[in-house]
């Protein structure tokens, strides 16, 4: 009797596939196998935007350092300050930033203040310039004052020995002052890391190449520059390799020696020219998955001599899915930085999106807000994995959980922003 059907293997085109990982728990695999870089540098302040702190900064000084006026006015001692109508005082003279006044200050006297200048000994208050009035060459006050108002007392914001940044942030320009408003010189980062990555394919042409029938630009190098100089890494463009066991072998033997991650694209699935898993098992440790989304489904993660690897897709939309959800939280963490979880919005979503349960997916959208400020979200045209227009046009990702099916317009749905991730 003949069989009227024909085995039929699982292959990434399928909707669902029971072997498949959700994608928090491919992530959880990858973090659980990653700890920082050795190494710890000090570098000028400066320099250290953008790099990791290694140890914890602690202030050696009280910010402010002295205690001084918040506003411009006139300083007095609290208890000259009337409880019930008006009283008058002498002004014995003017306090500047960077030029303090003196002397002691006594009672039914003020000394004229400007903003950021010590406070005078004897004054504990300041009533601003507006809610004086000048009688005669003396100032008037009435009752509206308090005791210690207008007033910044040394060690308020920052005490001795506080901690000022905590190991694993990445600097900002905000740290930068904070650091140089602490007198400091110096910071302890995490030193680089060395990211190298090639492209896998006999059809891939690089710029300045013909390019003829049946060929494509090799763009998967390009975005991979892109997201990983924003990272901060040192990288290392080792070019394309061909579609050849002993090619890929080479490559991966060479990558392995030079970076403290390597990555791939391409070559990942289970083509008869997808050598990546073969060579990786050949000269590495290999995790292979399939993950339960879309774009992105194939992806090699393993050790290859010292470094982590990771094998990505193909596809440049799936490319750039895929480093972002799983390599960029793994170089993070590899960097020494404390792991960020970036933030998820609800936005109402104006297009109708198609989608299959079993598997999350990850749709390119325009966020924005409407007339009453509520965030509302569009797709970007075609969704295809290998179209990019999607990612450029895009500012956000869609992220559609497991068990949703399509959406109809008006549905609130998670955005993830590139703001939170790229
Ligand atoms: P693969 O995973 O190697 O089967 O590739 C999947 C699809 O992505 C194919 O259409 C490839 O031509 C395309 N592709 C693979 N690598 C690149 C690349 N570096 N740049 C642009 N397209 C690529
Ligand atoms: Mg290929």
């Amino acid at each position: 009797m003949t069989k009227s059907t024909v085995r039929i293997d699982p292959s990434c085109m399928d909707d669902f596939d029971p072997d498949s990982l959700p994608a928090e728990e491919a992530l959880r695999r990858i973090l659980d196998g990653v700890n920082p870089v050795r190494g710890v540098e000090k570098i000028p302040v400066r320099s250290a935007l953008d790099r990791i702190i290694a140890e914890e900064i602690a202030s050696r000084i009280n910010v402010p350092s002295h205690t001084n006026s918040a506003m411009d006015g006139y300083a007095l001692g609290g208890d000259d300050l009337p409880a019930s109508g008006i009283r008058e005082f002498s002004i014995v003279g003017t306090a500047w930033a960077g030029h303090p006044f003196q002397q002691p200050v006594r009672t039914g006297e003020c000394v004229r203040i400007m903003t950021g200048a010590p406070m005078p000994d004897g004054t504990d208050t300041v009533v601003m310039q507006e809610h004086v009035e000048l009688r005669a060459g003396r100032a008037t006050i009435d009752a509206r004052h308090s005791r210690g108002q207008n007033v910044r007392q040394a060690g308020e914001d920052l005490r001795v020995g506080g901690i000022v940044l905590g190991a694993g942030k990445r600097v900002t320009p905000a740290d930068l002052g904070l650091l140089a408003s602490l007198g400091i010189g110096e910071v302890p980062v995490h030193r680089r890391i060395r990211v190298a990555f090639f492209s896998t394919g006999d059809e891939l042409r690089t710029i300045g190449e013909p390019l003829e029938p049946g060929f494509v630009y090799d763009s998967n190098r390009y975005s991979l520059h892109g997201m990983l100089t924003r990272l901060g890494a040192d990288i290392i463009d080792m070019g394309v390799v061909r579609d050849k066991r002993e090619d890929t072998l080479q490559a991966f033997k060479e990558a392995g020696n030079i970076a403290d991650a390597v990555i791939t694209s391409g070559g990942v699935s289970v083509g008869q020219a997808d050598f990546v898993k073969d060579a990786l098992d050949a000269v590495g440790q290999v995790n292979f998955w399939k993950v339960a989304m879309k774009p992105g489904r194939p992806l090699a993660f393993g050790t290859l001599n010292h470094a982590l690897f990771f094998g990505l897709p193909g596809n440049p939309v799936s490319v750039m899915v895929t480093f972002y959800l799983f390599v960029q939280p793994a170089l993070k963490r590899l960097m020494g930085e404390t792991d960020a979880r970036p933030i998820l919005f609800n936005a109402r979503c104006e297009s109708s999106l198609k989608k299959k349960a079993g598997r999350t997916e990850y749709q390119r959208g325009i966020l924005s807000a409407d007339t009453h400020g509520n965030l509302i979200v569009e797709k970007t045209g075609p969704q295809g994995s290998g179209i990019l227009r999607s990612m450029t046009e895009a500012n956000c990702f869609v992220v559609l959980p497991m068990e949703t099916e399509s959406v109809a317009p008006g549905t609130t749905v998670q955005v993830l922003p590139f703001s939170e991730i790229v």
